[in-house]
């Protein structure tokens, strides 16, 4: 499979890059995962909107899916027709009232799917999930094809069955959102070194590091989880894809 990545900021959109969303494909099924805030243009670089066969939103922090909003308007208005058939649509439920509240309507059913994460099969993809330490509902996610696996942790701070899920990932996605030495508060965002230690525990193949905010020194972030991880370490960029 391959991870394209659409954009990587973590928190807010930086000049470099919009916020949080990846596009896994194999064997030409496309499954989006998170749409956060400004990714919708840059994915139109990589695909049309309107083909994406599914979407998965780890969780409904606003940089991880509000440009679910004008996908909506792609999906409903584009020139060509409208798409006749609604998008499936992973998305934490509890917080339902809060999608609809973004959109300024309640019937959204034309144009999404809503279903809640599972373990489930998605197109050619086994798609595993477990809830991550972060203040609100969210899920980290693990797809895996032909024998191959990325693990994404989302947002996160650290727990030990994070491990567990992400064993031996060919591909961890795994977010760098806070630099180690600063008064980090507990159940929110991995710090670099912690990014690294993941990768290191759970014999991940090759780590990406991502989710790192525009006011922190990213290459730094890289070294440091580098350091942590004694193993192939890359910085999540707009556009830059990798084979799982
Ligand atoms: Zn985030
Ligand atoms: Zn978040």
């Amino acid at each position: 499979m391959r991870l394209t990545v659409i954009g990587c900021s973590g928190s807010h959109p930086g000049p470099d890059s919009a916020c949080s969303s990846y596009l896994v494909e194999h064997q030409g099924f496309r499954l989006l995962l998170d749409l956060g805030n400004g990714a919708l243009g840059e994915l139109q670089k990589h695909v049309d909107p309107r083909d994406l066969d599914a979407l998965f939103l780890t969780h409904l922090h606003g940089d991880h899916w509000l440009d679910l909003v004008p996908l909506a308007h792609v999906r409903r208005h584009h020139p060509d027709g409208r798409v006749p058939w609604p998008l499936p649509v992973f998305a934490p439920s509890a917080d339902r009232d809060r999608i609809s509240g973004a959109f300024g309507r309640a019937d959204l059913d034309d144009v999404f799917d809503f279903r809640r994460p599972a373990d489930t099969a998605v197109g050619p993809f086994t798609v595993r999930v477990v809830r991550t330490s972060h203040p609100v509902e969210t899920y980290a996610v693990r797809v895996e094809s032909a024998g191959r696996a990325l693990v994404y942790t989302a947002d996160t701070g650290w727990f030990p069955e994070l491990v567990r899920f992400a064993g031996s990932a060919d591909v961890l996605l795994a977010e760098a959102g806070f630099v180690d030495g600063a008064a980090n508060p507990s159940g929110v965002h991995l710090t670099a070194t912690q990014a690294g230690e993941l990768a290191k525990e759970a014999n991940a193949g090759r780590l990406v590091v991502t989710h790192v905010a525009p006011w922190h020194d990213a290459a730094a972030q890289v070294r440091t989880a580098a350091a942590a991880f004694g193993g192939p370490t890359e910085l999540a960029r707009r556009g830059v894809a990798f084979d799982v």
